[in-house]
Order: C-alpha cells, then sequence, then structure tokens
C-alpha cells in the first residue's frame, strides 16, 4: 500500500462532469478527466483495507484486482496497473464509463466516509494504456483448428469472442444490427459511451483475428441448423431485448414508442452524420413522458431533452427510495436509495423540477380524431397485501389528465426474444431466460452456451462481460478437454 494515510488526507473527488446547461447542447461524453496528479491521490484513498469486499461478491463481478491497481496508479506504475487490470476485465474502458460500481458501494471506506473512486480510477488506467499504446490486439502464440460462432455482438459476446480468440480459436461474431456493440452500441446513450470507444475495441479483435459479420438475424435471414453444422461451438448472446409493453387503451395511438428503438435512432444519426430533424422519432419540439423511472429511463430524459422536448415527466409504479440507506439494507450491500442521475439533472436545469412522479402509471392513451396522442390519462398506484391470499395487489387511486406528443416506454424487458430460442431449440425458464444445465452455461443442446442477458435477464454491462467469460471458458473446455482460461 503506497499511501496508509491516503485515506484521511484525500476527500473523494470524482471526475467532472459538464455542467448540465452546457452538455445538453451535444451528445458528447458528461465526463472530463481530473488531472493525472489529483487522480494519483484519489488511488491513495485505497487503504489496503485486508478484506476488499470491493472484489467480492458484494462488489465487481469480475473480480478486478481492485487495491492493488489502485495502489500501481497511486505509485504511477501505469503500465503496471494496466497490466492487472486487463487480467480480469475484457474491456475497462465501457465498466470505467458505463457501470454503476459495485465496487464503490461495497467499499470500506463507505463506513466512515465515501468510497474510493474506483470507476474513475479505472478509467484514467486504462485511457493512458490506450494512449500510450499498450493496449495491443490480443494474438495466440497457438491455433486451435475449431471454429466457435458467437450470435450477438454485446458485451457479452464481445469477451466471450476476445477471450475464445486469445485462446486460439477461430471466432465468428454475427450481428443482426449495423453495427457491433449490442447496448453498448445502440441502447447506452453517446454522452455515456462515445462510440468511437466501442469501435476502437472493435479495430484490435479484428486485428486479433476475429471475424464480425453485422445484418445477420441468426434464426430469421440465417439458419441456425447450417450454423450449428459448421461450427464446433455456438455461443448465444443475444441480449434480453423483449420490451415490456404498456397494457392501457389508446395504445396504438400515433406517437407511442419503446425505448431501444428511440434510443437507437437517436444514436444511428449521430453516427450516420444525419440530419436529426428527418429521424422517424424525435422529442423536438415535443411535450414527453417516459414511462419507467429506472436507468433506461432516464437515458430518454437525456436523449429528448437534447433533442428539443420542451417537457419531460418520467412516471415511476414505486414509490420513492430514502435518501439514504434503511436499516435493512446495510452495507456493503448496493444501496437502495433515491439516485439522482445525469438526465433528471439536465430536467431540473431545464425545466427547474425533477421529471419523476411516483406510484404513478398510465390508465388510458388519449388519441386526436387522426388517431394521433395528445395525452395520457394518469392513475395514482400503490401495492398492498391482500389479507387472504398473502398476494400484493395494486390499490389505484387518483386519476388525472397531461398532455403529450410522445410516449417513450421504458418498462424494462421481458427476456429472450422467442425466434432465437427456437432456432436453436433451447428452452426458456419462468423469467424468459435460457435454461442452462445446473451452475453452467452450457444449454441441453449439445455445443450450444449461453451468456449475457439472454442467460440473467436485463442486468449490467459489467456482468455480460462476466458472462461471457465464463461461457468462453465453459465452451474452450468443451472444444480442448480443459482449459486455461480465467
Ligand atoms: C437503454 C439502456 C441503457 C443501459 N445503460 C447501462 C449502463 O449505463 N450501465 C450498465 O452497466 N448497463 C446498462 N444497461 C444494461 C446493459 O446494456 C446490458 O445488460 C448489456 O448490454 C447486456 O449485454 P449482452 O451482451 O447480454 O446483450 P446486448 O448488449 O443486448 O447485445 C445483444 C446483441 O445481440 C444481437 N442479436 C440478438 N438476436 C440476434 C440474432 N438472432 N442474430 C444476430 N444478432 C442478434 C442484438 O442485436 C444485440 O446487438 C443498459 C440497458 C439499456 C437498454
Amino acid at each position: 500500500m503506497g499511501k496508509p494515510t491516503g485515506f484521511m488526507e484525500y476527500t473523494r473527488v470524482r471526475d467532472h462532469d459538464v455542467p448540465a446547461e452546457e452538455r445538453i447542447r451535444n451528445f458528447t461524453e458528461l465526463h472530463t478527466p481530473l488531472p493525472e496528479k489529483e487522480r494519483r491521490e484519489q488511488a491513495a484513498r485505497c487503504m489496503d483495507c485486508g478484506v476488499p469486499f470491493c472484489q467480492s461478491n458484494f462488489g465487481c463481478p469480475l473480480h478486478n484486482l481492485i487495491p492493488e491497481w489502485n495502489d500501481l496508479l497511486y505509485r504511477g506504475e501505469y503500465q503496471e496497473a494496466a497490466r492487472r487490470l486487463l487480467m480480469t476485465n475484457n474491456f475497462p474502458e465501457f465498466t470505467s464509463r458505463v457501470c454503476p460500481a459495485l465496487c464503490e458501494a461495497a467499499c470500506i471506506n463507505c463506513l466512515h466516509g465515501e468510497a474510493v473512486t474506483t470507476r474513475d480510477n479505472e478509467n484514467f488506467i486504462i485511457e493512458h494504456a490506450f494512449a500510450e499504446g499498450l493496449v495491443q490486439p490480443k494474438r495466440s502464440a497457438v491455433s486451435s483448428d475449431k471454429h466457435v460462432a458467437v450470435i450477438g455482438s454485446g458485451p457479452a459476446g464481445l469477451a466471450a469472442a476476445d477471450q475464445l480468440s486469445g485462446r486460439g480459436h477461430h471466432v465468428t461474431v454475427f450481428e443482426r444490427s449495423d453495427r457491433v456493440g449490442g447496448l453498448l452500441m445502440y441502447g447506452i446513450p453517446n454522452m455515456k459511451l462515445d462510440k468511437r470507444i466501442v469501435d476502437r475495441r472493435i479495430a484490435l479483435m479484428k486485428e486479433a483475428g476475429v471475424e464480425f459479420r453485422t445484418g445477420v438475424d441468426i434464426g430469421r435471414d440465417h439458419s441456425a441448423a447450417r450454423l450449428l453444422k459448421k461450427y464446433d461451438a455456438v455461443i448465444l448472446a443475444c441480449g434480453a431485448s423483449h420490451p415490456r409493453d404498456i397494457d392501457a387503451p389508446g395504445r396504438d395511438a400515433d406517437g407511442i414508442c419503446f425505448a431501444v428503438p428511440y434510443l437507437t435512432a437517436a444514436t444511428k444519426t449521430l453516427l450516420d452524420g444525419e440530419d436529426p430533424a428527418a429521424l422517424p422519432i424525435t422529442a423536438s419540439g415535443k411535450r414527453v413522458i417516459v414511462i419507467g423511472g429506472g436507468d433506461t429511463g432516464n437515458d430518454c430524459v437525456g436523449t429528448a431533452i437534447r433533442q428539443g422536448a420542451v417537457s419531460v415527466t418520467q412516471l415511476e409504479m414505486m414509490p420513492k427510495l430514502p435518501d439514504a440507506r434503511a436499516e435493512n439494507n446495510p452495507w456493503p450491500e448496493w444501496p437502495r436509495v433515491c439516485k439522482t442521475d445525469y438526465g433528471q439533472e439536465e430536467a431540473i436545469a431545464v425545466f427547474g423540477s425533477d421529471p419523476r412522479i411516483y406510484e404513478t402509471t398510465v390508465k388510458e392513451f388519449l388519441k386526436d380524431e387522426n388517431g394521433r396522442l395528445r395525452g395520457a390519462r394518469l392513475v395514482k398506484i400503490h401495492f398492498e397485501k391482500n389479507p387472504e391470499t398473502g398476494a400484493r395487489e395494486a390499490v389505484y387511486g387518483e386519476e388525472w389528465e397531461i398532455e403529450a406528443d410522445l410516449v417513450l416506454i421504458a418498462a424494462g424487458f421481458l427476456g429472450t426474444e422467442q425466434y432465437v430460442a427456437d432456432a436453436f431449440g433451447v428452452t426458456l425458464d419462468a423469467r424468459t431466460n435460457v435454461e442452462t444445465l445446473p451452475d453452467s452455461h452450457a444449454t441441453a443442446i449439445p455445443k450450444v452456451f449461453v451468456a449475457g442477458d439472454m442467460h440473467k435477464g436485463q442486468s449490467l454491462v459489467v456482468r455480460a462481460i462476466a458472462e461471457g467469460r465464463a461461457a468462453a471458458r465453459e465452451a474452450d473446455a468443451f472444444l480442448m478437454g480443459y482449459t486455461n482460461l480465467d
């Protein structure tokens, strides 16, 4: 440990956010890094606590060697810090931008103060490594004669492909979209993750020999049976993109859209250099309702504001979370507290108030005579336990109407799309995730493995990477009879 007293000498300072009023003018990344000296001081706050919960099951799903690279960062040993970071995480440049930082919530400094800025420290290490040319294509010294198909190019598929290609297998990634990256590319907005960062990694993987085939929808325009015949192993990493709908009268109104297609169109226009005014769905000049108070809803709020929405209302069915941890939610558990994310901050800056309305849902979508959305009838909702059945039941209250021109549905995801499961003959569990053998990523279909949201349901980038690595490990053992992958 470089500086035993660091956590007492230095207070926590995060990378700076561009002020809300300024950043809403474009889709540029929100954060600007701290100067090097300050960043190293922040790393000195990691106190080598002895039992690092940050890398335990409470913290980082990748079990990143956090105290080790924090110490190396403090001591200025950047190359070794990057080497140790890349041992457990294929893509620190993604996690250090979008991860909610489970590691920080589990940092022991939280007990009597504030967590180490582990995510920002990670970002410094990996960006410094890229700038110094230290991140190179992962070429294997040996080459196997095995061919692996990875279906889906989100973080799970990419991590599996990176691991298996590094091991010497011939990997082809199939992606139905026109660009590689899954939700890293089309889903998470550019202000959180600049798409050049995704392309930079894909270029390295291509150099290492991974083949990417975009615009190929396996199970629809390419047969799964042919793929199973041709490849020695298949990893399904198709995500959990089936969106939860809102079942209310008037749902067919023109002007109601699911969150991910809306966010995808916004990013695609940006990347293709097209005129945002030509977007099929835009919030420009519109009164917007976002249904869903989660992270996807927040991304819709931030995007709608950048497109020039005249108002944004965000509906959340559940009650507002407390501002501080409740007694039954102690450290090092993830804190179930109310957070105000970047989109909500921007709404406060632009419109003067938090866009969220809690314990509220849509009872009816209101249409004009042309079938166009003109508003929504909202209703208060809370849940009570039925004393007879014990089940929690919705209780509805006050109703009122608000005007709206665009509704974005960000009400969660229902898991795997049925056609992919059918194409490969894999079964789905009650939560519509692909079923696997116990404690495994192998499905009941020989040589077919599954990883990421398709296996565990909609989750986080860091978990998808961990899933991709685990599936790669099992596929490698299946192909070679043993594995030396981590
Ligand atoms: C709007 C939004 C914002 C989010 N923000 C964050 C965040 O800030 N931080 C965070 O940690 N997590 C975030 N998440 C969650 C995170 O993005 C996902 O958990 C993660 O991307 C899952 O990775 P995956 O590889 O399993 O699937 P995905 O990223 O969904 O990738 C699956 C890929 O498979 C492709 N595919 C599907 N079917 C086929 C087929 N038949 N043939 C070929 N290709 C196919 C899809 O086109 C897609 O590209 C967010 C999610 C959403 C929706």
